[in-house]
């Protein structure tokens, strides 16, 4: 079994609804346990402004798929949920978005999946709720969670 962490973000819909059932989707596959989900917080938009706030938070699994399994179940579980890739801006509104932000403490560079998630060191969305559920988290190859979080200030 691997601890994973998964970021969870969703502006459309009630986002705090779209976020329960994620959770429970999470919840409820085969091959992963749900550990424990951080609180929510409100977050402005980044790369593309206009459009409502996010609603973020992060949940920590124990997994027994390897990570490209996990990656493709989570994608499913958007799909489920009503979110339509392709369509929109990049970084415009989605109805839930699920990032694989670390996978025990490998770091993976494939097409298709990079593990941390690329982006996880400038946001600070995805770093607090982390730090949350695991204070003295070490991210691969970027160093303590809290070190990242007091570089972005
Ligand atoms: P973002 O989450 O950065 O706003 P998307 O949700 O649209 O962007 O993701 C785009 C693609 O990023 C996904 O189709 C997926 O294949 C790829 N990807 C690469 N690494 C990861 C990861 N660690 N977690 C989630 N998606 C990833
Ligand atoms: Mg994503």
């Amino acid at each position: 079994m691997t601890t994973a962490f998964v970021g969870i973000g969703s502006n459309l819909g009630e986002p705090e609804r779209q976020i329960a059932a994620a959770l429970e989707e999470l919840a409820a596959e085969d091959g992963i346990e749900l550990v424990a989900a951080s609180t929510l917080r409100e977050t402005e938009p980044v790369g593309y402004l206009d459009q409502p706030s996010f609603l973020n938070g992060a949940a920590q699994l124990e997994t027994a798929l390897p990570p490209r399994e996990l990656l493709e179940r989570l994608l499913e579980i958007e799909s489920r949920l009503g979110r339509v890739r392709g369509e929109g801006p990049r970084f415009g509104p989605r109805t839930i978005d699920l990032d694989l932000l670390l996978y025990g403490d490998e770091t993976i560079d494939e097409p298709g999946l990079t593990v941390p998630h690329p982006r996880l060191a400038e946001r600070r969305f995805a770093l607090e709720p982390l730090a949350e559920l695991a204070p003295g988290l070490e991210i691969p190859g970027l160093g303590p969670v809290q070190a990242l979080l007091t570089e972005l200030e």
